[in-house]
């Protein structure tokens, strides 16, 4: 089968399943109430995992499908900051203990976008109400266009160790089309910055299939981000979801690569990473050898959370901020999207959760299977189901959907052990889709597989 007819034939809207089952599913069911009870039992020796949201941004980007807002003024900021303080404040009396802390990741949005007193004043409250351990990873999200030395110095200061840059594309008719206008100087200089205060691990953000980019334009941009010798990248597909995201409409269809096109540029990008020595983690992500991401994929210790791709095994994490989602041994949370009812069910004392989903035993078990596809791009069905004292069978609607990608020459098939080759891995979010029972069921419309 050629290379067009696969990604005609697997070129579906699927999840990419940072979460199984994924956010559409979620529902009202999961309440304040439901929601406190899953913190108070949180066992004594579990580490958690923190994530912050802060949805707002200095200028929007056309391409960005996150939870964000355009803020040009201090005071929503530091209101922001405040509220965030005080629901750290009621997850902590929810647990009711002082639990140990391993991760913590800063997302937006733009999360620098709040001043560094602002920043600080958030990361004291966690230190108080949370055993944030000495050598926890501490992340955060930056948009080098907006970080100012003092931003710089703060993020310094409260201990970050992982900065991750947007860097999306080099080329400037690309940057216009997408309203990001970010040169390379600019991201070296912050770069160079960030390393000069000891925030030593850089994350590079690229995105292929946007508007007007071209596959060598692509292959530059990769070039030009390898010159700044960052120890990750995470390079993702435009997602074009305008019905969902309305701003995206703002981009016009036909300026869109088409999905062979997309197919090109992946491919581009990918030889271009691994040829400069870059190992290949998971999907979309890649990484130095000597890095602490490469080394957890090669020992099988990869994981994959709302973030992407992660060293963090914690069995959970809470997600702070308007629309975060976290994920608990009961199952899913997420917090009300707008900052509005957000800030208001926190004022009144109550868990500001708007929705969730309660994992069953059979979730639990189809959520490692989709986790070890997406993480090692294998996964032995009779393994997976032992460990959760399940029968291997119960997993077996996935079967035809498999056969069919083991005829295309996607991966390998023996009835139970499941490996992509290597011309199956840019279509493992289809492998994965065989086991999501909910798929079908859903109304929702994903981005493409590719
Ligand atoms: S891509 Fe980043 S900076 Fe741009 S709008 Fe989205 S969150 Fe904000």
């Amino acid at each position: 089968m050629t290379v067009a007819s696969l990604i005609a034939k697997y070129d579906q809207r699927v999840p990419r399943y940072t979460s199984y089952p994924t956010a559409p599913h979620f529902s009202a069911g999961v309440t304040p109430d439901v929601h406190a009870a899953w913190l108070g039992s949180l066992p004594d020796d579990g580490a958690l995992s923190l994530y912050l949201h802060v949805p707002f941004c200095a200028s929007l980007c056309l391409f960005c499908a996150c939870h964000t807002t355009v803020v040009h003024r201090l005071e929503p900021l530091v209101a922001y900051g405040k509220t965030l303080e005080a629901e750290i404040a009621l997850v902590a009396d929810a647990i009711g203990r002082t639990l140990p802390v391993r991760h913590i990741h800063w997302g937006g949005g733009t999360p620098t976008i709040l001043p560094p007193a602002v920043m600080h004043a958030i990361m004291q409250r966690l230190r108080t109400r949370f055993a944030v351990q000495p050598d926890a990873e501490i992340a955060v999200e930056i948009d080098p266009r907006t970080l100012s030395d003092e931003g710089i110095d703060g993020l310094a200061r409260m201990g970050t160790t992982r900065a991750s840059l947007g860097v999306q594309d080099f080329e400037p008719s690309v940057q216009q089309a997408i309203n990001r206008d970010q040169s390379l100087e600019l991201t070296a200089s912050c770069t160079a910055k960030l390393r000069a205060a000891g925030i030593g691990s850089i994350n590079l953000d690229l995105i292929y299939g946007l508007p007007r980019q071209t596959t060598p334009g692509v292959i530059d941009t990769v070039t030009q981000a390898l010159s700044l010798a960052p120890d990750r990248a995470a390079v993702f597909g435009y997602a074009h979801v305008p019905w969902m995201k309305k701003h995206q409409a703002l981009i016009p269809e036909a300026s869109l690569p088409g999905p062979q096109e997309r197919f090109a540029q992946r491919q581009a990008v990918e030889d271009t990473l691994t040829g400069d020595g870059y190992q290949a983690i998971g999907l979309d992500h890649f990484a130095r050898p000597g890095d602490s991401l490469a080394i957890a994929a090669a020992e099988g210790r990869l994981r994959r959370n709302f973030q992407g791709y992660t060293t963090d095994d914690a069995p959970t994490l809470l997600g702070l901020g308007a629309s975060s989602i976290g994920a608990l041994p009961g199952g899913y949370v997420q917090n009300h999207a707008g900052v509005p009812a957000w800030r208001n069910a926190v004022r009144a004392g109550s868990l500001p959760t708007a929705r969730g989903f309660a994992l069953s035993d059979a979730d639990r078990l189809r959520r490692h299977v989709i986790e070890q596809v997406m993480c090692h791009m294998a996964v032995d069905l009779r393994v997976a189901a032992a460990r959760f004292g399940a029968d291997p069978a119960s997993l077996m609607d996935a079967a035809p959907a498999l056969q069919t990608m083991q005829r295309d020459g996607l991966l390998t098939w023996n009835g139970y052990a499941l490996h992509m080759t290597p011309k199956g891995r840019p279509f493992v979010r289809a492998a994965a889709a065989a086991f999501d029972s909910y798929l079908q069921a859903g109304a929702a419309r994903h981005s493409a597989a590719i």
